[in-house]
């Protein structure tokens, strides 16, 4: 298995950009997640890591080998395609052979690797089955298994479950997480789903409009968002934005906006003008003695959570509170914020401002 780095990447088509300089290290044997909406640059990033697509500049290095310009053929990379994409006419067990027959390994080799996927894949009992009668989840599990037979040095994956059903889908999520777990196999995997990232991915590279916004862990993505891009594509309802004019100094532990002060984490660097301060719903609370007030809008029941839409001074708000809380839409009440888990943004770049929240993460990438 391998380590990939990719360093100042970038796909031109014609005149158009589709991924600017993109530089981030896919760990060996990590599960990595390319995260965006549609359009932004993961699929070509993938294919260009494959060598389905060659780079326009930059370059990608495989276990220290520079690999930009060399075919697939020479990367040993298995693209999963389509999960489904199956031969019709030949059963389970020659679908999964097939690539090491046409690499000509002896028959007996086949076998013996053939039954070795078969276990860990736990499909010993469909070898010898057609693969026209089988279920979805099976058809996927022998796709798989081709990928797999091969050894390859990293599995690259676009969207494999984007057309299954949400039931189904989470049941592959969580199998194809655990297949991962025990063969610890380097992974890059394509997704728009935010929730699909952060349920299954080691590490994740958010994109958008060909760039890289943010790379780290999905908590850090989460409670460390360097974009306003980022805040608001990951969690669900996504990081409220309340806008300000306002001013942070280096060093503050408040910042003062449309004349309000309000705690912050320790600020690192000085700002004025148009600010965002960012807060997620789980982190606003309604409060009767709180001074910043809004009125209810909506509530929305979830079980042992409820979502609360407020509206105030500086747009709409919604908290997430336990749902024994008491909110009547109409009233007025006031919010706290928990001030240390408070991102301000520069209102202008949308960028993160440096704070004690953050430090180390912008390191990164
Ligand atoms: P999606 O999830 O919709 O596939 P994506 O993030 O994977 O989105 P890409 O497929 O990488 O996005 O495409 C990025 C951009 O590059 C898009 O605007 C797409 O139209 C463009 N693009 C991709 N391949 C080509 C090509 N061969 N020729 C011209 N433009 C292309």
């Amino acid at each position: 298995m391998a380590e990939i780095v990719i360093k100042n990447l970038q796909k031109k088509f014609g005149d158009f950009t589709a991924v600017q300089s993109s530089s981030f290290t896919i760990e060996d044997g990590e599960f990595f997640m390319l995260l965006g909406p549609s359009g932004c640059g993961k699929t070509t990033t993938l294919r260009m890591i494959a060598g389905l697509e060659l780079p326009t500049s930059g370059e990608i290095y495989l276990d220290g080998e520079e690999v930009g310009m060399k075919p697939a053929s020479e990367r040993d990379i298995a693209f999963v395609f389509q999960m489904f994409a199956l031969y019709p006419h030949m059963n389970v067990r020659k679908n999964i052979s097939y690539p090491l027959v046409s690499q000509g390994m002896s028959r007996a080799d086949v076998r013996a690797k053939v039954a070795e996927v078969a276990g860990i894949l736990g499909i010993e009992d469909i070898l010898d089955r057609s693969v026209g009668g089988l279920s979805g989840g099976d058809r996927q599990r022998v796709a798989l298994g081709r990928a797999i037979v091969r050894d390859p040095k990293a599995f690259m994956m676009d969207e494999p479950l984007g057309a299954l059903d949400a039931e189904f889908r989470e049941h592959m999520a969580e199998e194809l997480r655990a297949l991962h777990d025990r063969m610890n196999a380097t992974t890059v995997y394509v997704t728009h789903d935010q929730l699909e990232a952060m349920q299954m991915g080691d590490k994740i590279v958010v994109m958008n409009h060909g760039l890289v916004e943010q790379f780290g862990t999905p908590q850090e993505i989460y409670d460390k968002p360097h974009t306003m891009f980022v805040a608001e594509f990951i969690g669900s309802p996504p990081m409220n934005f309340l806008p300000f004019d306002g001013e942070v100094k280096p060093g503050a532990t408040t910042a003062k906006l449309d004349g309000q002060t309000f705690a912050v984490p320790q600020q690192h660097e000085a700002a004025s003008g148009k600010l965002v301060l960012g807060v997620r719903p789980e982190h606003v609370t309604l409060s009767d003695s709180a001074k910043y007030r809004g009125e209810v809008l909506a509530t929305e029941y979830l079980g042992t959570t409820q979502i609360i839409t407020l509206e105030t001074g500086h747009g709409p708000v919604k908290a997430r509170t336990s749902s024994a809380q008491a909110a009547k839409v109409g009233e007025t009440v006031g919010l706290d914020f928990n001030s240390r888990t408070l991102t301000l943004f520069n209102g202008s770049s949308g960028k993160a401002l440096k704070s004690t929240l953050n430090e180390g993460s912008f390191g990164n990438g």
